[in-house]
């Protein structure tokens, strides 16, 4: 009995041997006396040709070998005399595993578009670009467990199901078990939480930062690697409803620590990826973007700007003075929209921006009060194709100037009490931020749109599969 090879593997093994191979057919070609199958088994971007003789196969059986076919092949792997490939399997014997309609199969050479391949998503990881995606992705979670415990973090889960609002956004999707149909009513007449699961009103965290902050403030350094949600009604090519985020939390970290910690962070992740996904990478870049490459290397290579928001905006404007035109026009306090972020990075710098010293009203609450009473230590990356990829700050460690913020913002305390105590009780200063793992994949893919780099995208309107 031989074992059964992976692709990957069979590919990069010496001829003249027998093999055992297992995978769906991408293709079948050939002419009267030969047939040429690519079998693909999910480990490479690369098929395995299978070489048939047809008169030594049944008819009926060659027949049953259409594309998406899953089949076995037993066989000998031998030199291929065809370009493209070093090795190839001489069949001697195959067995259908699964058939594969050719008509009904929703795969279909005549439209391979991401528009309808997000209708069909339970098929699409057989497709070889999302193959490539979702290898790239499991390389990726890979590398950043890796980075954060070569540096000692320790990984810290956080709770899914949360009562605070960590954003104070107010854009989260509630948790109740409560009777829809009959909803218990208090006396003013709202929803009665007290008789709900966990006797309180909770919601699905937008962010596990507020408990990470718990364990920096024992541990150390810690990093969180979860899904989050957000039922935030953008619909954009940036932005997911449940999305997966790391949110590294640093005690003793001051802003700069932080943006260095940042940027050698991202930077490695790039790195490993060209280092060790290169074939699915150049696979997207030559199918897609020919300029992925050179991009990745790019961030790599060079040192990210580092720019106040005050500075920032000044350049906008500038280039609004210049005749640039935006969709929303450039003052100081507003939220920067993604064509700001990118006018930055693409246009203006070329490279990477870390930006710092946002106005305090646009961030959240928890974050380093400047002294010019205006603003806050906050840090975004702002990255080409993408504007932000990460949020970050330093963090507030002083109790009074922090209960002053939540005051001022008129936030509950009540759920907020435990978060406090790391302030009361021997506070000090610390860092963090948070990297939208699906923009990263963005990047480093060079897809265009968030819903295709995650299996199964939950956005407005949708959460089918
Ligand atoms: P944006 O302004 O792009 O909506 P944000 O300011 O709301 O981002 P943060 O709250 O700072 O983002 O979250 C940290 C990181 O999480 C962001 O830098 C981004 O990479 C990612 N992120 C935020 N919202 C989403 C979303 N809806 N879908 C996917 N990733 C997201
Ligand atoms: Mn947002």
């Amino acid at each position: 009995m031989t074992a059964r090879k992976k692709v990957i593997d069979l590919l990069a093994s010496a001829p003249g041997q027998e093999v055992l191979a297992k995978g769906w057919v991408r293709t079948k070609r050939g002419n009267k006396e030969i047939a040429f199958i690519a079998l693909n088994d999910g480990s490479t971007i690369h098929n395995i040709q299978v070489v048939v003789d047809k008169t030594a196969i049944d008819p009926a059986l060659l027949a049953k070998i259409t594309t998406g076919a899953c089949i076995a092949v037993h066989g000998d792997l031998v030199e291929s005399p065809g370009s493209g490939q070093a090795v190839e399997i001489k069949a001697s014997e195959i067995e259908v595993y699964g058939e594969c309609d050719p008509v009904r199969y929703p795969l279909q050479k005549k439209d391979t578009s991401f528009e309808y391949l997000r209708t069909v998503a339970h098929l699409r990881p057989r497709t070889n670009t999302f193959g490539a995606v979702l290898r790239l992705r499991s390389q990726m979670a890979f590398a950043i467990h890796e980075y954060f415990h070569s540096k000692g973090f320790v990984y810290l889960n956080t709770p899914l199901i949360t009562a605070a609002d960590a954003e104070g956004a107010g854009n989260m999707f509630q948790v109740a078990t409560l009777d829809m149909n009959n909803i218990p009513r208090d006396k003013k007449g709202l929803p009665d939480y007290s008789k709900d699961f966990f006797g309180r009103r909770t919601s699905l965290t937008v962010s596990g930062q507020l408990e990470g902050e718990l364990g920096a403030t024992a541990l150390g350094e810690i990093y969180t690697f979860g899904p989050t949600f957000r039922a935030e009604n953008s619909n954009t090519p940036r932005h997911l409803a449940e999305f997966w985020m790391i949110e590294p939390e640093m005690a003793f970290y001051d802003i700069r620590d932080n943006m260095d910690l940042a940027e050698d962070f991202i930077k490695s992740l790039v790195k490993y990826a060209l280092d060790n996904c290169l074939d699915d990478v150049k696979f997207l870049n030559d199918r897609y973007d020919p300029e992925l490459l050179a991009r990745l290397q790019g961030v790599v290579d060079t040192e990210f700007v580092r720019l106040g928001y005050t500075e920032g905006i000044e350049i906008l404007k500038a280039a609004e003075a210049d005749g640039h035109k935006f969709e929303e026009s450039v003052s100081w306090g507003m939220d920067l929209q993604s064509e700001h972020e990118r006018f930055l990075v693409e246009q203006h710098f070329n490279k990477p921006v870390i930006l710092t010293d946002y106005p305090k009203d646009i961030k959240a609450f928890y974050m380093k009060q400047n002294d010019d009473g205006k603003t806050v230590r906050a840090m975004d990356v702002l990255f080409p194709k993408i504007g932000e990829i990460i949020g970050g700050s330093e963090r507030e460690a002083s109790y009074e100037k922090l209960q002053a913020r939540i005051d001022e913002l008129h936030m509950s305390h009540r759920t907020l009490e435990w978060y406090l105590d790391t302030r009361r009780f021997g506070t000090c200063p610390h860092s963090g931020f948070g990297l939208g793992f699906e923009r990263l994949l963005l990047f480093i893919t060079g897809m265009q749109n968030i819903r295709d780099v995650i299996p199964f995208p939950r956005t407005p309107k949708n959460a089918e599969f």
